[in-house]
């Protein structure tokens, strides 16, 4: 008999956000003190485990495959265990990761591993990915990875594994956490009930990945599932849904199976729950502490200009009243500076916040990721500001770098306005005020905002050396075609 086939699934950790965040320039020029602080912070911000684990390879990790043997490495947490022997090593490929992601295949193929890359960067990009692969693995790899595992148990691998159409979910796929170590995370209580998106954001790349059909799992399973992890680990749960009220008759039904369990949850929805009564009362009765809303924009034009057309700014105030008033407490994610954002805009999101009372405000500048539509058209427009063949220029970080030309508002301006703006949301004051009027998560609600009043003012030192930088170097655009 051959012997048992070693496979390590590597997450790679981002450059900056709750995962552990710094500026992106060294800290070289800040006192003694600051540096200290801001290494001190970071690594509160670490060790808080707001990190969750990697769902995607949750998923891959849990699947049986005889003579095959899965571990997880978590680089957030650890170094790559290079001293050991590994059959295969599959790596997930972010596009802002991919420069690391690519070094690090590289390193290991000289050596004699074989390297299998997935991800959202191998779908939009394969063509980049193959030079640094053994195996690529476009797509949703639900099914596509067990049969790789089956055929590294028989002998050689192909160099690729694709399908034309999208798993089906309702499809029982058991999720174990047998790879985790679990007391690293916030929780590992991560259930995903479906995939898809029906709308067409063009700046949000869930419907090219997922496609534009909403696939749900099965009721039964997902309450399966739900019991099975809350024997494991009694932490709250995480539904990663982008929208778990955007097909409202399988959520209510959901739900109301889920209210017996006594679990407390957090999700991320759209603000029309606020406005499907039902649903609503569903959702607090079954432990909704806290939602996730996409808000976006309250400027009808700049919806428009980015095909955000589900919201509609009348409704936005009354929904989201509805919402805290059903005792579940609101994390409201804006962007600015979209097509339609004037220098008049930063008030307007001020005012709504103030207004609605948003639990925790995140305020994201427009980040055009490679393969969206609006990455393409601001190509075509000459807005973006770093070479679109540059891999490692669309890189995430916490609102630290402009990667592109706002339409209507100076460069100088914008960044100017943002960094007021973002000043006098995130303040300590104000974190203290959230916390005590959130109507539930009251410490998470004060924690995110004590975070948020320290990451936000590394996206203004940030925002701010990268504008001095343009101007030394006499050009506001680092890179022009
Ligand atoms: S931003 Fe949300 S609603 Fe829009 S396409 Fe993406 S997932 Fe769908």
């Amino acid at each position: 008999m051959s012997p048992t086939k070693k496979v390590l699934l590597v997450f790679l950790p981002s450059e900056s956000g709750v995962d552990g965040a710094r500026s992106l320039y060294s800290d070289k020029g800040s006192s003694a003190l600051s540096r200290w602080f801001n290494q001190s912070l970071r690594t509160i911000i670490k060790q808080s485990q707001f990190a969750i684990p990697p769902l995607s390879l949750m998923i891959l990790s849990s699947l049986d495959v005889p003579g095959v043997e899965q571990s997880i490495c978590d680089m957030r947490f650890e170094e790559f265990p290079f001293h050991e022997k590994w059959d295969l090593v599959g790596i997930s490929v972010q596009t802002g990761m991919a420069k690391k992601a690519f070094a690090l295949a590289d390193q290991l193929r000289c050596a004699g591993t074989q390297v299998a890359l997935g991800g959202a960067h191998v779908t939009l990009f394969p063509d980049s990915c193959r030079p640094h692969a053994d195996v690529l693995v476009p797509g949703e790899a639900d099914d596509l990875w067990k049969q790789v595992l089956t055929d590294l148990a028989a002998g050689p691998l192909k160099p690729l594994y694709s399908s034309d159409s999208f798993p089906d979910l309702e499809h029982s796929r058991p999720v174990s956490k047998t790879a985790l170590i679990k007391k690293r995370y916030f929780t590992t209580n991560l259930i995903q009930t479906g995939r898809g998106c029906q709308y067409n954001c063009d700046f949000c790349n869930v419907h090219l990945l997922n496609g534009h059909v909403l696939r749900r799992r099965a009721v039964a399973d997902i309450v399966n599932e739900v019991t099975r992890f809350q024997q494991e680990d009694s932490r709250i749960f995480f539904f990663v849904d982008d929208s778990i009220n955007a097909d409202p008759a399988y959520a209510l039904e959901l739900f109301r199976q889920l209210i017996p369990l006594n679990i407390r949850w957090f999700g991320q929805a759209t603000t029309t729950l606020g406005l499907q009564h039902e649903l609503l009362e569903t959702f607090a009765n079954s432990g909704c502490q806290a939602l996730l809303v996409g808000i976006e924009s309250i400027e009808t034009k700049s919806r428009t200009a980015h095909k955000k057309n589900q919201n509609r700014t009348e409704e936005l105030v009354r929904a989201i009243t509805a919402i805290r008033k059903a005792e579940i407490s609101l994390y409201g994610s804006f962007i600015y500076g979209l097509d339609g954002d004037t220098l008049n805009t930063p008030a307007a999101i001020l005012d709504f916040i103030n207004e609605t009372q948003l639990d925790v405000p995140g305020i994201n500048i427009l980040r055009p990721t490679p393969g969206t539509q609006v990455f393409e058209r601001l190509r075509e427009e000459g807005r973006l500001l770093f070479d679109p063949l540059d891999i490692t220029a669309y890189r995430y970080s916490f609102g630290q770098e402009m990667l592109y030309k706002p339409k209507n508002i100076p460069l100088d301006a914008f960044i100017e306005s943002y960094s007021t703006l973002t000043r006098q949301v995130f303040s300590i004051k104000n974190a203290v005020k959230r916390g005590m009027s959130a109507p539930r998560a009251k410490s998470a609600v004060l924690l995110f905002n004590l975070f948020y009043a320290h990451l936000y003012g590394l996206s203004r030192h940030d925002l701010q050396h990268q504008r001095e930088k343009s101007h030394q170097e006499k050009t506001i655009l680092p890179y022009a075609e």
